[in-house]
């Protein structure tokens, strides 16, 4: 942390992006008057609602404002109203996670006991792994790119620096876990899969206590579905990242649960829902704000070392759901607000 006091950006955003950013910044100031946890917050145009402001997504003033912070907290942008703005929404969330580096994505599934029923898994077990997915280079990025009348190419290329950082972080995370790491690829057929495999198992040996093992990204799918207890932390490349974390969000029920994390070369990472701004749903009061809590509690843990400010928040999101205060798709009837104070009340009993 460069700051003396925690500085936490927040960016809003658009449709539900402030009904769910709200909660998270009500929860957070509960767990940091109860354990003296000093921050200061500020609030940035991003998004849909810097275009009305300023006619650009992403404002100068933020960036600077992200760059100076600790932590970024963002809700959801984007959505029809700016369907036809000569600069969407989306180009501001390209250009700062280009701004900031964030070369990592880091998302959690975790069913606890308590979420268990909201789960399509048939299993007991409880679930918590993480997926460690890069996201500025592979195919999505490798040139040549081209398509013409007959054939068309994409190019997925790694260099040893961008797997051996990940690859790090991927391991970091794992000794403050159940200590394993599982690398995903196709190494019976991609060359750029064996040379994630030659590095991975580089730096595997600076981490004595991390074990490590490897699986086939098919194989991997189906035991996401099948015996997903097995994973402790999934480091994976971009593309098969992309198509993993979206199968793993599904496991938990529902899109508005799950948290994620951006982190950078060095500068602050940035923490936000997985899901879009959900415009269907929005200024209706329901959003369900587990999403962007939990976002909160991730960042407490990673960017400020405060996992017992994390842990609050998870066991007060665990007692709404045991209390059956939930949203809508969660098949619950609870508002927003009702949801966030019961997350509220329970951490202030359990103080
Ligand atoms: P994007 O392109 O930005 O990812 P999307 O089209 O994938 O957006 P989302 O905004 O993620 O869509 O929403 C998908 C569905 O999930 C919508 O029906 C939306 O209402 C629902 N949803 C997303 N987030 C939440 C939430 N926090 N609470 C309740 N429902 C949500
Ligand atoms: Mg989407």
């Amino acid at each position: 942390m460069k700051n003396q006091i925690a500085q936490i950006t927040a960016l809003a955003g658009d449709y539900i992006g402030p009904e769910i950013m709200a909660a998270g910044q009500k929860v957070l100031a509960t767990v940091a008057k109860n354990q003296n946890f000093d921050y200061q917050i500020t609030d940035m145009p991003f998004g849909g609602d810097a275009i009305d402001k300023t006619g650009d997504p992403l404002p100068q003033e933020t960036i600077d404002a992200s760059k100076n912070a600790d932590a970024i907290l963002l809700a959801a942008i984007g959505g029809p109203k700016w369907d036809k703005a000569p600069r969407r929404p989306e180009q501001g969330l390209l250009q700062i996670r280009q701004e900031l580096n964030l070369f990592a994505n880091i998302r959690p599934t975790k069913i606890t006991p308590a979420m268990m029923k909201f789960s399509p898994l048939k299993q007991e077990k409880p679930v918590d792994f993480v997926i460690v997915r890069e996201l500025t280079s592979g195919i999505y990025f490798g040139t040549p790119r081209e398509k013409h009348d007959e054939y068309a190419l994409d190019t997925m290329r790694y260099t040893r620096t961008e797997i051996e950082r990940i690859a790090r972080l991927a391991f970091e995370m794992a000794s403050k876990r159940r200590n394993h790491v599982t690398l995903v690829d196709k190494a019976n057929v991609l060359d750029t899969s064996k040379f994630w495999r030659e590095i991975t198992a580089e730096v595997a040996q600076e981490f004595p206590n991390v074990t490590y093992d490897q699986s086939y990204v098919d194989a991997a799918s189906m035991k996401i579905i099948a015996s997903p207890e097995q994973f402790d932390v999934i480091l994976t490349e971009n593309l098969f990242g992309d198509i993993l974390s979206d199968e793993a969000a599904q496991t938990t029920g529902s899109l508005g649960t799950i948290p994620s994390m951006s982190k950078g070369i060095d500068g602050p990472a940035l923490y936000e829902p997985i899901h879009g701004s959900a415009p269907d749903i929005a200024g209706k009061g329901i959003a369900n704000p587990f999403s962007m809590v939990k976002s909160v509690a991730m960042m407490l843990a990673n960017s400020f070392d405060r996992q017992d400010l994390a842990d609050q928040i998870m066991t007060g999101i665990d007692v709404a759901v045991e209390r059956g205060i939930v949203t809508p798709d969660l098949g619950g009837t609870a508002t927003t607000d009702e949801v966030t104070a019961t997350i509220i009340d329970a951490i202030n009993e359990r103080r």
